[in-house]
C-alpha cells in the first residue's frame, strides 16, 4: 500500500525529520526548552500510523499530564488529515498502568475490580498499623511512613528489596510496616498510586510471558518530559523496550524539576548505555520565543554546574527585552499584573504596537518563505496579505498561523479592521506563572475585583482549596451559627472523634427540636446521646464558637500606625478588643485546625498551611470577617462557566511543556523563589532544581517576559521586607528592560516606563533597588499606597487603577456624615489631604486617615 502524502514533515527542520523518520531502534531527542520536541513526537507518532507501521492500538506513547495527552491525540489528527480512531494507550504512565494492571491484577494477589486509595485512605490505613503496633503516632507520624514508602514505590522496591541501608527507617519498623500494609491492601483488594507503575515493574519482572505479549503488542514506544521519570518508570519502560528496542525519548536536563518527586534526571544521562547504538539528535532552533526571552533563560541556567550544557538560537526577531519590575508588595504587584493584562488585551500599549510591525512583517517573510515572491508584488495591505496566505496548506498547517488566520477572517466578516488584531493579545495568551500555589491568591483576588476572567490550572482555585474552604467554614459558624453546612464541615475537622453515628445523632436531634446543627450538638451532649471522649471535645467546641462569636461583635478594623493621626480625645479602651485578622488566627488555631497540617507530613501540609498564612492575610483587606465572608461567597458565585477567553494562573511546576506569548513571572524572591527550603539546604541540588524552574517559567514566553518581585510581604500583618531572588542578578542585564513601579515617579498605572536599564550594571541595579526601598518606606509612599489601594468593601469613592494625587481634593466634604469601623459615626469637621478632622458622636473629636471611612447611608 503506497503511502499517503506527508505534508506533516514539511513543517520539520533536518534534526527533527531525523527523529521522526528513523523509526526503527532507540532514538534520543535530548534538546533544549521550545526546540520542538513534543512537535517531532508527535510527528513520529503520526509517521508511524502514516507509513503503516503501527495500528493506533500498537503506539505506547507516554506524556505528562493528562492533557498533554489530550492535545497530542487532537494534533495528531489534524497532522494526519483524519480522525484517529483510538490511540488506547497514549496517556500519562498511571493512566496506561491502571488499564494493563486491571488485566493482570491476579498476578499480584488482586482483582480487576481493584480500587485505587487516596492520600486520606492511604493514611487512614497507615495510622491503622502504626497504632496496632503501639507505636506513637506523635513522635512517628503516619505521614511520614506515608512518604518513605512512596519513595520505596518511586524507586521500584518493593518489601522484600528494600536496601539494607534504609533498615532504619520509620524508627526501624519501616520496612516491616511497609510489607504489612501491602498485605492490607491486598487483603482490601486494593492499592495505592504508587502500586500502578510498582506492580506491573513486579509482573513483567515475574512473567516473562506477560512482559513478551506487551513487547510485542507495543511495537512503538514514545516518550516525552524523560528527564521528569522515576526508577519505577524507567524499569517499566527498559523492560518493555528490551526486545526491539523501538523507543524514543525526548527531555530536556534542564528541565528537571521534579528531582523531589523520586525523578531521577540521569535516567536520561544513561539512555545511550541502555540502549548502545541509539541514535541520538540534538535540536538547537528555538522556535517559541524571542532572542532575548531566550538569551535571559540561557543566563540564568548557565548558573548550573550539573549540566550537559547546550546552546539555543532563533531564528525570531529580537523583541522585547525581559521586563522586570519591583513592587512594594504583593498586592501591588497582582495589581500591576491586572493592568497590564488589560492593556496588551486592549491593544493600547506599546508592545502591541512593536508586535503589530512585527507581525506584517512576519506574515511578509512567509510568503517569501514560501517562495511566491510574486506574490507580494502589489499587495499593501494585510487583508491582501492574508488572502493570499490561507491558499498556503503549509502555512495552515500551524496552529499559530491558522488562529490569527481564524481572528483576521472573523474580524473581515464583521467588517472590522484587521489592525487591532495584531495588535492586542487575547486573553488565552497571558499566563501568570507561581512558584508556590498561596500567591495565587492576590491574583485571584485582584482579578475578581476588576472583573479579569481567569483559570486556574492544574489545581483549584484559592477559595475552593480544601484548606480554605475548611478554615471559611469556621469562620462562617462564627458569624453566623446556624450556618449547618459550615458546622457539618468542620465538626469533626480536626478529629474530634466523632464519627458518622454520632453526626446523625447530631442531625436527628437538631431536626427534631427544630434548631441548628450546633444547638442540636448542645442538646446531644446534655440528653447523654453522646458520650465520653466525643462529647468532651463536641462541648469544647461548641463553647469555642460561643465564645469567638463575641469576640467577632467586638472586633475592630485594623489599623496602621497612620490610621488616627491625632486623638484629639480621650483613647478609645482597646485593651478587651481584637481586630478580625487576628481572630481570624486565634480561630485557626485554637480550634486545632493549624495544628492538625503543622502535624501532618505530606508534601501537601506545608502548602496548605501557607494557603492558611495567606488567607489570614487576605482579611486585612476588609473590614471584618462577615465582609470578607461576603465578597468570598459573590466572588464563588460569579464564578462557574468555563467557557470563554481566560488568563490562566498556574504553578511553574504545571506549566512544563506549554507556552504562552505573554507570561508573568511574580515573586522573584529570595526565600519563596529561590524557596527557603532550597537555600537552608547544605548544597546546591535544591538550588539548581529552583534555578531550572526559572528557566521552565522563562522559556514558556514566547514574546512578552515580565519578572517581577515586591520589596515587603504580609506575613500576619507584619511587613516582611523581602529581597529580590539571586536569579533576577542572574538575568544577563542586556536582555532585560527595569521598569518603573507605577505611582513611584508620578507614572500611571499601565504606563510604566523605563527606568534607563541597569546602566552600570547589577550592582548598581542593587543599589537603584536600595533607594527604591527607601523611598517605598518613605511615610508619604506608604500613604499614597495607602490610599491608592483599593478596598473592596468600604471603597466607594475611589476608582479602581485611579492615579492618586496627594494634593487631590479629598472624597468627602465637610458636614458629611461618615462612618469609621471603631469610632462609629460622625461629622466631617476639616480636611487637610487625606487626613479628615471627624467629630464622631461617640467617640469625641479625632483625626483619621480617609481610608478608614466610608460615607454613611443615610
Ligand atoms: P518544551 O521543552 O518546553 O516542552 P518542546 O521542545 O517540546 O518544548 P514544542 O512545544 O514541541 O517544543 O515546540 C515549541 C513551539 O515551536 C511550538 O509552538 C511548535 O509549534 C513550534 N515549532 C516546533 N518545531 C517547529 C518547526 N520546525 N517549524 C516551526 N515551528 C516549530
Ligand atoms: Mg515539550
Amino acid at each position: 500500500m503506497a503511502a499517503r502524502p506527508m505534508p506533516y514533515l514539511d513543517d520539520l527542520n533536518p534534526a527533527q525529520r531525523e527523529a521522526v523518520e528513523c523509526l526503527d531502534g532507540p532514538v534520543l531527542m535530548l534538546a533544549g526548552a521550545g526546540t520542538g520536541k513534543t512537535k517531532a513526537l508527535t510527528a513520529r507518532v503520526v509517521h508511524l500510523l502514516n507509513t503503516g507501521r503501527a495500528r493506533p492500538n500498537e503506539i505506547l506513547s507516554v506524556t505528562f499530564t493528562n492533557k498533554a495527552a489530550r492535545e497530542m491525540k487532537n494534533r495528531v489528527g489534524r497532522m494526519l488529515g483524519q480522525v484517529v480512531e483510538g490511540m488506547p494507550w497514549m496517556g500519562t504512565f498511571h493512566s496506561i498502568c491502571v488499564k494493563l494492571l486491571r488485566r493482570h491484577a491476579e498476578l499480584v494477589g488482586l482483582k480487576s475490580n481493584f480500587t485505587i486509595l487516596d492520600t486520606d485512605d492511604q493514611l487512614r490505613l497507615l495510622k491503622q498499623l502504626v497504632q496496632a503496633r503501639g507505636i506513637d503516632d506523635k513522635r512517628w507520624p503516619a505521614r511520614m511512613l506515608a512518604n518513605i514508602i512512596d519513595d520505596w514505590k518511586n524507586r521500584a522496591l518493593t518489601p522484600d528489596r528494600v536496601p539494607a541501608a534504609d533498615a532504619g527507617a520509620y524508627n526501624h519498623v519501616g520496612p516491616k510496616l511497609y510489607a504489612e500494609y501491602q498485605a492490607r491492601l491486598r487483603e482490601l483488594n486494593a492499592c495505592d498510586f504508587g502500586d500502578l507503575l510498582l506492580h506491573m515493574v513486579t509482573i513483567f519482572q515475574t512473567h516473562p510471558d506477560v512482559l513478551e505479549q506487551y513487547q510485542r503488542w507495543f511495537r512503538y514506544i514514545l516518550v516525552d518530559e524523560y528527564q521528569d521519570t522515576n526508577v519505577a518508570q524507567y524499569l517499566w519502560l527498559r523492560l518493555l523496550a528490551s526486545a526491539h528496542k523501538n523507543i524514543c525519548c525526548v527531555g530536556d536536563d534542564d528541565q528537571s524539576i521534579y528531582g523531589w518527586r523520586g525523578a531521577e534526571v540521569g535516567n536520561i544521562l544513561r539512555f545511550e548505555k541502555d540502549f548502545p547504538g541509539a541514535h541520538v539528535v540534538r535540536l538547537e532552533q528555538n522556535y517559541r520565543s524571542t532572542p532575548h526571552i531566550l538569551a535571559a533563560a540561557s543566563g540564568v541556567i548557565r548558573g548550573n554546574s550539573n549540566r550537559l550544557g547546550k546552546e539555543l538560537w532563533t531564528e525570531a526577531e529580537d523583541g522585547e527585552k525581559v521586563r522586570l519590575i519591583g513592587h512594594w508588595d504583593g498586592e501591588e504587584e497582582a495589581r500591576w499584573v491586572g493592568e497590564e493584562i488589560e492593556s496588551l488585551s486592549e491593544g493600547s500599549s506599546a508592545i502591541a504596537k512593536r508586535r503589530q510591525n512585527a507581525r506584517s512583517e512576519q506574515l511578509k517573510r512567509e510568503i517569501q518563505r514560501l517562495d511566491d515572491r510574486d506574490a507580494l508584488r502589489g499587495l499593501n495591505s494585510l487583508e491582501q496579505l492574508f488572502e493570499r496566505l490561507k491558499k498556503h496548506e503549509s502555512f495552515l498547517a500551524d496552529e499559530t498561523n491558522r488562529n490569527l488566520l481564524w481572528e483576521l477572517t472573523s474580524r473581515q466578516q464583521e467588517g472590522l479592521s484587521l489592525e487591532p488584531a495584531f495588535k492586542k493579545f487575547f486573553l488565552d495568551d497571558m499566563a501568570i506563572l507561581v512558584r508556590a500555589s498561596h500567591q495565587m491568591r492576590a491574583f485571584e483576588d485582584r482579578f475578581l475585583t476588576i472583573g479579569l476572567p481567569y483559570r486556574v490550572i492544574g489545581g483549584p482555585r484559592f477559595y475552593e482549596r480544601l484548606e480554605i474552604r475548611d478554615a471559611m467554614a469556621y469562620f462562617r459558624m462564627v458569624v453566623s451559627p446556624s450556618d449547618d453546612l459550615a458546622f457539618e464541615r468542620i465538626v469533626n475537622t480536626p478529629k474530634r472523634g466523632l464519627g458518622d453515628k454520632a453526626q446523625q445523632t447530631i442531625q436527628r436531634i437538631a431536626r427534631e427540636n427544630g434548631v441548628p446543627l450546633v444547638d442540636g450538638a448542645a442538646l446531644a451532649i446534655e440528653q447523654g446521646a453522646i458520650k465520653g471522649k466525643g462529647a468532651s471535645a463536641l462541648g469544647r467546641l461548641i463553647t469555642d464558637l460561643a465564645r469567638w462569636g463575641r469576640m467577632t461583635r467586638a472586633t475592630v478594623a485594623v489599623e496602621s500606625d497612620d490610621d488616627v493621626v491625632e486623638d484629639l480625645a480621650q483613647p478609645m479602651p482597646t485593651n478587651s478588643e481584637v481586630n478580625h485578622v487576628e481572630l481570624a488566627q486565634v480561630i485557626l488555631d485554637e480550634s486545632g485546625y493549624t495544628a492538625m497540617w503543622q502535624n501532618d507530613k505530606t508534601p501537601e501540609a506545608p502548602g496548605r498551611l501557607e494557603n492558611l498564612k495567606e488567607l489570614v492575610k487576605a482579611l486585612e483587606n476588609f473590614e471584618n470577617l462577615q465582609g470578607f465572608l461576603e465578597h468570598v461567597s459573590l466572588v464563588m458565585d460569579n464564578e462557574s462557566d468555563d467557557h470563554g477567553a481566560k488568563v490562566s494562573i498556574m504553578t511553574l511546576h504545571a506549566a512544563k511543556g506549554l507556552e504562552f506569548p505573554v507570561v508573568f513571572l511574580p515573586g522573584w524572591e529570595d526565600g519563596l523563589f529561590p524557596s527557603q527550603r532550597s537555600m537552608d539546604e547544605s548544597g546546591v541540588k535544591g538550588l539548581e532544581e529552583e534555578r531550572r524552574l526559572a528557566y521552565v517559567g522563562i522559556t514558556r514566553a514566547e514574546e512578552v517576559c515580565t519578572v517581577s518581585f515586591a520589596g515587603n510581604r504580609r506575613v500576619f500583618g507584619q511587613w516582611q521586607s523581602q529581597m529580590p531572588s539571586r536569579f533576577v542578578d542572574e538575568l544577563p542585564e542586556e536582555h532585560v528592560e527595569v521598569l518603573t513601579p507605577p505611582g513611584l515617579y508620578g507614572g500611571g498605572y499601565g504606563a510604566a516606563a523605563p527606568m534607563g536599564g541597569f546602566g552600570g550594571g547589577v550592582k548598581s541595579t542593587l543599589e537603584t533597588r536600595a533607594s527604591e526601598a527607601n523611598v517605598y518606606n518613605s511615610p508619604g509612599w506608604r500613604r499614597l499606597q495607602a490610599r491608592s489601594s483599593e478596598r473592596p468593601v468600604s471603597q466607594p469613592r475611589e476608582a479602581a487603577g485611579q492615579v492618586i494625587d496627594l494634593t487631590a481634593v479629598s472624597a468627602f466634604e465637610v458636614g458629611e456624615r461618615v462612618f469609621h469601623q471603631k469610632f462609629g459615626y460622625g461629622l466631617v469637621s476639616g480636611i487637610e489631604g487625606d487626613k479628615l478632622e471627624i467629630h464622631f458622636e461617640k467617640a469625641g473629636t479625632k483625626k483619621v486617615v480617609a481610608r478608614f471611612l466610608v460615607a454613611a447611608d443615610d
